[in-house]
């Protein structure tokens, strides 16, 4: 088979790699339908991460079971299957506290820009879906399985209630399926922070109701402007840097909460200023798992579209172009087909 390996930054190249096989009985082999490009994977493209040894790419992954091991019942060779980035037995105690991207058997995805890909602990990890879905549903399937649950994650640890306000920070794939997710949990107001037009065009079809293009203490300002100088209930940080989060908590209100789900780069966090604020502040890797059966539902059925953050479309033997192309922000997500 082929797939994607990062030798240096800047430098992806499209491989023949060893057919991949099923190395434990938890394990399970399968087709990718599509895949992508993730934010996350421009930081080593990007030099800002060490490489290390040259190693394959993606995390992202929805396809066709190809082959399981003696131990998973749960999916079946040719149905079609979603998981998490991060794989999970979903029986341990972690996973039965309903953090499975924490699971005590977890192993992060890191192989998935290829034609097949091993599925760790599969039987807790996969998800199928009741039929094989139309083809024009796998993106927004594919987004279920990392940024749309990471969004769901966002929404969820800042606790978005009905009739609230929130405040979602980033305007990239998260930060968009956030603002899905806001909506969806009832949020009255949903204030996009984005500066670039054809992300905040997506930010308001998905439910924004506001767009706020300042950053910094004049994005805050803004923000206390639109919340009658309060703050806001809810605050989605989408991005994971320094910036990012400061503009996070000081959006919140006395009690409000921030839901960090951009994985930090030289974040610090004063500890007397989050004392005296009041606001609650919780992240992490999504657990994208508990989430699963719930998002894939609302995808399949149409209620809600996150496969529109893919707005580039690549073979995936052209990896490399989607890596170029979101790292010069031509494009926000670059969906790659087999
Ligand atoms: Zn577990």
């Amino acid at each position: 088979m082929r797939g994607a390996v990062i030798h240096a930054p800047g430098d992806v190249r499209f491989e023949t790699l060893d057919d991949p096989k099923i190395l434990h009985p938890t394990d399970a082999v399968i087709r990718t339908a599509v895949t992508c490009v993730c934010g996350s994977d421009l930081w080593p493209w990007r030099g800002l991460e060490p490489i290390g040894d040259a190693h394959p790419m993606g995390h992202e992954y929805v396809g066709f079971v190809e082959e399981v091991g003696s131990e998973v019942t749960a999916v079946k060779p040719g149905q079609f299957v979603v998981g998490s980035f991060a794989t999970s037995d979903n029986t341990c105690a972690n996973c039965r506290n309903g953090f499975p991207s924490n699971c005590l058997h977890r192993e992060f995805m890191s192989t998935c820009q290829a034609d097949y890909v091993r599925i760790p602990n599969a039987q807790g990890t996969l998800v199928a879906t009741d039929e094989v879905p139309g083809e024009e549903l796998w993106p927004g399937l594919l987004s279920v399985s990392d940024v749309m649950g990471t969004g769901w994650w966002a929404a969820d640890a800042a606790e978005v209630k009905p009739g609230s306000t929130a405040v979602v920070v980033g305007d990239g794939a998260v930060g968009l399926c956030a603002v899905i997710a806001a909506k969806e949990m009832g949020a009255e107001r949903i204030i996009a922070m984005s500066r670039h037009e054809s992300r905040q065009k997506l930010a308001r079809e998905f439910g924004a109701t506001d767009i706020v293009t300042e950053r910094g203490d004049e994005g805050i300002a803004r923000i206390k402007d639109l919340t009658d100088g309060i703050g806001a209930d809810s605050v989605l940080e989408c991005v994971g840097t320094a910036q990012a989060m400061q503009q996070a908590l000081h959006s919140a209100r006395p009690g409000g909460n921030v839901g960090f789900v951009g994985v930090p780069h030289d974040v610090a966090i004063d500890g007397q200023e989050l004392f005296f604020s009041h606001v609650g502040l919780r992240g992490g890797p999504a657990p994208v798992r508990r989430y699963l059966p719930d998002l894939i539902e609302r995808v399949v059925t149409g209620r809600i579209e996150p496969g529109k953050v893919f707005d580039l479309t690549l073979p995936l033997d052209q990896v490399a172009e989607g890596y170029k192309t979101m790292d010069e922000r031509r494009a926000i997500k670059a969906l790659l087909k087999p």
